[in-house]
């Protein structure tokens, strides 16, 4: 149901790379294997039956130890093989990484051109300067990074679609929560964002790059005739930055398609750059939820120390925008930022339960950045790690009380498998209790 989060989504980086590689290099090959989906002695089935030279990884941090344990056993079957990685966590902690010995290169922030230098470097020896790899020289680490972003995102091929075993992905749970349609698929509609919060891990750079709009509603086209795909998770880092634009390809798909897809932003859109124009042509094409990123109620953590700059003035309108359309308003929060008071912790209990927000999700807080806990702040930690679980989890109880329960059934698109979600809750609860008893 949309109390947790979590599960695989298609990896829309990794299906990027594949096609941009298969575009430029026309003897590569490429495959992909989704760990959520694998075990280890799949794996290395999968790496001695296929063979590979090259094996990358794509991981979050949360994921690092896998990551780490992986790269080991890929050097254990064939020392010759060459192992990459890249994605958010290892764009800021690749130091740590190659320290590891099991990954020799980590491709920073943008993969298809980074990725494709490395191989011309690798295999053809063409790049004498590797721009935005990092990897290690004589036990010294070598990095030369550049802004290396694509200006023209409409060069860029679709992702490639044909790598990953798409329907394995429709039967589990994703970011999103209960879909409303089955056959899913996440966009990416442009890349970067301007703002500078401290705990984003900006992986596509500062600016912001948008796609054209004929060319976004081309991948749409493709994914709903070809793949049969109903649902659309828009993953853009800031989606209505250009808010103009934005509107552009809802009145394009509303135009195309009238309501009959739909879509869904588990990325979050800024709260302060939407208006009511621009929610009601979303409605109309078929939008039913929208996340936000509130991170704090305390407008001094969440403006002053995280430096968000969004008011949470903001936030309530686009909370009340949404409910006024029938969209479901979301909401993400951080607890364990350095900085957090006792009264920053206050004001977010407080905000939790008078808001009118449907569905919440409550994070602790995760150093992308790599260098935050290293700034020093008023007060540095209020209380510990330990607390911060059972403030996550204080958060999650008093938010989703019955009223609000009750709210995401009445504005979920899919009611019976809400109903069921929450019914199968509700047994595993009542097991689980049954089993403390019986102790
Ligand atoms: S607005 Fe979103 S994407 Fe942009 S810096 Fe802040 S958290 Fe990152």
């Amino acid at each position: 149901m949309e109390l947790g989060i979590g599960g695989p989504i298609p990896p829309l980086g990794i299906m990027y790379v594949s096609s941009y590689l298969k575009k430029k290099l026309k003897e590569i090959d490429t495959k992909l294997v989704d760990f959520y989906f694998y075990n280890l002695s799949d794996f290395i089935k999968i790496i001695n039956d296929y063979s590979p030279d090259i094996v990358a990884f794509s991981s979050l941090s949360c994921e690092k130890n896998l990551l780490l344990e992986l790269s080991k056993e890929v050097k254990k079957i064939n020392a010759n093989i060459i192992t990459v990685s890249g994605g958010p966590y290892p764009t800021v902690s690749y130091k740590e990484l190659l320290k590891s010995r099991g990954i020799d290169f980590v491709v920073c922030g943008e993969g298809e051109e980074a990725f494709l230098k490395l191989i011309n470097h690798i295999f053809y020896n063409y790049e004498k300067d590797l721009l935005n790899i990092a990897y290690l020289k004589d036990n010294n680490i070598v990095f030369n990074k550049s802004e290396l972003y694509a200006d023209n995102l409409d060069d860029i091929p679709f992702p490639d679609w044909d790598i990953i075993e798409m329907d394995k992905y429709f039967e589990v749970y994703n970011w999103n929560g209960v879909n409303k349609y089955r056959r899913y698929m996440p966009i990416i509609t442009s890349r970067g964002c301007p703002y500078g919060c401290k705990f984003c891990h900006s992986t596509l750079g500062k600016k912001f790059r948008k796609r054209s709009v004929e060319n976004v509603l081309k991948e749409i086209s493709i994914l709903v005739e070809k793949y049969g795909i109903k649902e659309f998770h828009i993953i853009d880092d800031v989606f209505n930055f250009d808010l103009e634009r934005a509107k552009k390809i809802f009145c394009e798909i509303n135009r195309k398609y009238s309501s009959s897809l739909a879509f869904s932003f588990p990325n979050g859109m800024r709260a302060d750059l939407i208006d009511e124009e621009f929610i009601s042509i979303l409605k109309k094409s078929g939008c039913y939820k929208i996340y936000f990123g509130i991170e704090s109620a305390s407008d001094d953590l969440r403006n002053r120390i995280m430096n968000k700059n969004i008011k949470i003035e903001s936030i309530n309108s686009a909370v009340d925008l949404c409910l006024k359309y029938d969209i479901i308003p979301a909401g993400y929060f951080i607890f364990g930022y350095p900085g957090e008071t006792q009264n920053d912790l206050k004001n977010t209990f407080d905000y939790i339960k008078k808001t009118k927000l449907i569905i919440a999700h409550f994070f602790k807080f995760s150093d992308y950045s790599g260098s935050i806990r290293e700034k020093s702040y008023d007060s540095f930690f209020e209380y510990s790690e330990d607390d911060t679980k059972y403030y996550i989890y204080k958060a999650y109880v008093e938010f989703y009380d019955i009223k609000r329960i009750f709210r995401i059934i009445l504005y979920s698109p899919n009611k019976l498998k809400i109903l069921l979600n929450i019914t199968d809750l509700l047994f595993k609860i009542l097991i689980f209790k049954i089993i403390l008893k019986l102790r």
